[in-house]
């Protein structure tokens, strides 16, 4: 038994080391040529602005519909649902299927055959208007957080139009997919997307009439705009399906570091290995088919870990895009006999993976609200957007830290390598010495003409020079975006940006209140923007920090000003019970109570779930890999030390060897039996067990974890059964 597994292991090295890269084709123009990512981007999305199948007149009511917020007529769902039908038929797929983001954190579908009997009982293809709007998944199996009894189980997915329809493609067929949200029977969101919706159009409403009142007269809507980099490790496949642990978990529970792991900085920006280029390459285009504009690839920090990035857009595009890109990633990783790993912590003691989003806002004149002007005016209106994103983000820091908590982000906030868990934004030095300026009184001449020359285009090129990166800050500042660091990489970016829009909303609201007052009382605009500037940053400063957000400097430092610093899921779950945190999401109509109380039930027992997975396969495992190598490699060391007993030779080494092996053995065995123990108490006060999972099974798991480690490197390689981070790392 011991022997075939030990075959096992290395035979996987072989498998992994001889693989080479995957080719595929890409198609070929009528010239013969390889066709251009122009040629086929966006083929398999439909597009009912450039079909010509719906008339210029139905296009312009559904387009304004659209822009006003509301739902479209019936006739013309009718004529969108017929069109779609065609073309997808036409491009091969047999069924059509409403696809959703549940509250797992994934996304959902359910398919449905275009294939129908019409009324002469003939067999056709056929989506109706009323299969394209709604559907009745039957949604008792979808977590809703006890606000669904199971007698009314009743979930409805809607169509959002917002989004674009897409093919995706299995060996054997293709299906069309229909972004949409899902609601319960008495209309509560049970997805990620609804609130999305509902803060971008909050937000709209809050930043037009912001630029209104600050004399952009044309603006008439404001879009959230979002570019979501994703971090992923890429494994060999043979590897990945010899850790139960992350077939599991996703993560390794244990694992020795390698002695060359990142310290030489070395993969960043490396030469990318022509095994993972391949498979790059045929992510882009999959991607790129799907109209997901992905542009930047490359190495990560990490060995094994990469990063992509596509051109930003519409957030609740973004959204649906980046689940897309998490699937597509996978999907097309094992083709190359590889496996994805979106986790935010695969491996202990080298960097985790993070989804970086950028964030910002844009009107319908092309105004990046976050882009610095040419003109002082609109400099100051910048500097009041940013300060109303700093008071947003000292203000609402609990509900910004849920909104990122989960699980694996617990490995990765505050572990020294990722932005802490304490909410702050870092500004660079010229922002941070422009707000130093006005909140310190230094000048009170609207153009700030004695410190720094706002009067001409100066700042914007002062801005671009200071672009030095600060990767420590959960949210940073990059020269016309923000950029939320803190994200998870395997987290829906939906629900981060949701809390995100409704806290900008928020504390822009009270900016408008207070504009309006001043413009009422006669004052300039400029002299409004300076004085509510001044007014913010007098309070809201604190949340800047532009140091090292990796120091225990600022631990202490938050401390002392005052700032949360929420460190695991459970106690940051606790903002959702506590109304002064996230009464502001009720009165925007972001969130309903019952929506928050859905969410804290399902993330808690998510938190809970996940956790004792985790915990009941690292004992599990240790008993089917761990104990049984360090007893073979025990056995071994017994015959040699009867051997040279019997001629009357000592053996020192294979003595102490014995003895060490024994003592870790007998060590994780009882810190298992007691993890059993615990694991099969009686847990009914959720919030406590999730917080005593947190503050001290981890920590057992931690210490579990280190006598893993240590007993990895005590047993030669060839009694131990598991593939290594050497293999997983570095074997390609
Ligand atoms: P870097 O972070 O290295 O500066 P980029 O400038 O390419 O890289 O930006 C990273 C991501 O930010 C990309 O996805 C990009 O599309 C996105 N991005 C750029 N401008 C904006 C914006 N105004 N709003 C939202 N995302 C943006
Ligand atoms: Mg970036």
């Amino acid at each position: 038994m011991m022997s075939e597994l030990r075959d096992c292991v290395s035979q996987l090295r072989s498998k992994a080391t001889s693989r080479t890269p995957r080719q595929f084709l890409l198609p070929k123009d009528n010239r013969g040529f390889a066709k251009k990512v122009s040629d086929y981007y966006g083929e398999l999305t439909f597009d009912f602005k450039a079909t010509d199948d719906i008339s210029d007149a139905v296009k312009k009511e559904i387009l304004k519909a659209l822009d006003e917020g509301r739902g479209i007529k019936k006739e013309h769902a009718e004529a969108v649902a017929k069109a779609v039908t065609d073309w997808a038929v036409n491009n091969g797929a047999t069924h059509f299927c409403h696809w959703f983001q549940p509250l797992t954190g994934g996304t959902a579908e359910k398919h449905d055959a275009f294939f129908q009997f019409n009324k002469q009982g003939k067999p056709m293809e056929k989506l109706s208007a009323g299969q394209l709007m709604q559907g009745e998944p039957d949604a008792s199996s979808f977590p809703n957080g006890g606000s669904r009894s199971t007698f009314e189980a009743r979930g409805y997915t809607t169509w959002d139009l917002s989004s674009p329809m897409f093919l995706i493609e299995g060996t054997n067929g293709r299906t069309l997919c229909i972004p949409t949200a899902f609601v319960s029977y008495n209309g509560d969101a049970l997805d990620v997307k609804t609130p999305l919706l509902r803060s971008i159009s909050k937000l709209n409403v809050a930043a037009t009439k912001f630029l209104n009142l600050v004399g952009h007269t044309e603006t008439t809507s404001v879009q959230v705009t979002c570019g979501a980099e994703q971090e992923y490790f890429l494994i060999d496949k043979a590897f990945y399906f010899a850790r139960p642990d992350l077939v599991m978990t996703g993560r390794t529970l244990f694992g020795a570091l390698t002695t060359r792991n990142q310290q030489l900085e070395d993969h960043y920006f490396g030469l990318i290995p022509d095994r993972i280029l391949a498979f790059m390459q045929e992510l882009d285009y999959e991607l790129h088919r799907l109209g997901i504009p992905a542009k930047t690839r490359h190495n990560e920090v990490a060995p094994a870990q990469f990063e992509l990035a596509p051109i930003f857009s519409e957030a609740n595009v973004a959204a649906d895009n980046n689940q897309m890109i998490m699937t597509t990633l996978k999907r097309v990783a094992e083709k190359h006999d590889m496996m994805v790993l979106l986790h935010e912590k695969p491996f202990a003691g080298i960097n985790g993976s993070g989804k970086h989003v950028n964030w910002s806002m844009c009107d319908n004149t092309g105004l990046n609200l976050l882009e610095p002007g040419t003109e002082p005016q609109h400099n100051l209106r910048f500097l009041a957007t940013i300060a109303i994103i700093v008071d947003a983000l000292h203000r609402h820091a609990n509900p910004l830290r849920m909104a990122i908590s989960g699980a694996g982000n617990d490995h990765r906030l505050g572990a020294n390598e990722a932005p802490p868990s304490i909410i702050s934004a870092y500004l660079g030095d010229t922002l941070d010495k422009i707000f130093h300026a006005i909140t310190e009184d230094k000048t009170f001449s609207p153009n700030l003409n004695n410190v720094i020359d706002l009067g001409t285009n100066q700042l914007a090129h002062l801005l671009r020079d200071n672009t030095d990166r600060n990767r420590t800050s959960p949210f940073a500042f990059t020269g016309n975006k923000f950029e939320f660091r803190a994200v998870g990489s395997s987290q829906a970016i939906g629900f981060p940006m949701t809390i995100l829009n409704a806290a900008v909303t928020d504390t822009m609201l009270e900016a408008n209140s207070y504009l309006e007052e001043q413009l009422a009382k006669g004052a300039s605009v400029d002299a409004a923007l300076m004085s509510l500037i001044k007014k913010i940053m007098s309070h809201s400063f604190q949340a800047v920090f532009n140091g090292d957000g990796y120091s225990k400097e600022w631990v202490a430092e938050a401390q002392r000003r005052g700032l949360p610093n929420q460190r695991t899921t459970p106690e940051s779950l606790k903002t959702m019970t506590d109304p002064g945190s996230y009464q502001f999401l009720v009165n925007l109509g972001i969130f309903k109570r019952e929506e928050i109380d859905t969410r804290y039930n399902i993330l808690l027992e998510r938190y809970i779930k996940i956790r004792e997975i985790e915990l009941e396969t690292m004992i599990d495992m240790i008993h089917q890999f761990v104990i049984p190598s360090g007893l073979e490699y025990k056995k071994v060391l017994a015959k040699i030390i009867k051997n040279q007993t019997s001629i009357g030779i000592s053996s020192q080494f294979e003595m102490e060897a014995y003895k060490k092996v024994t003592a870790k053995i007998d060590e994780i065995h009882v810190l298992s039996q007691n993890l059993v123990k615990e694991l099969n108490a009686d847990h009914s006060d959720h919030q406590k067990y999730a917080e005593k999972i947190a503050q001290e099974l981890m920590l057992v798991s931690t210490t579990m974890a280190v006598i893993c480690n240590d007993l990895e490197e005590l047993i030669p390689n060839q009694f131990y059964n598991l593939p290594k981070y050497y293999d997983m790392l570095f074997l390609r």
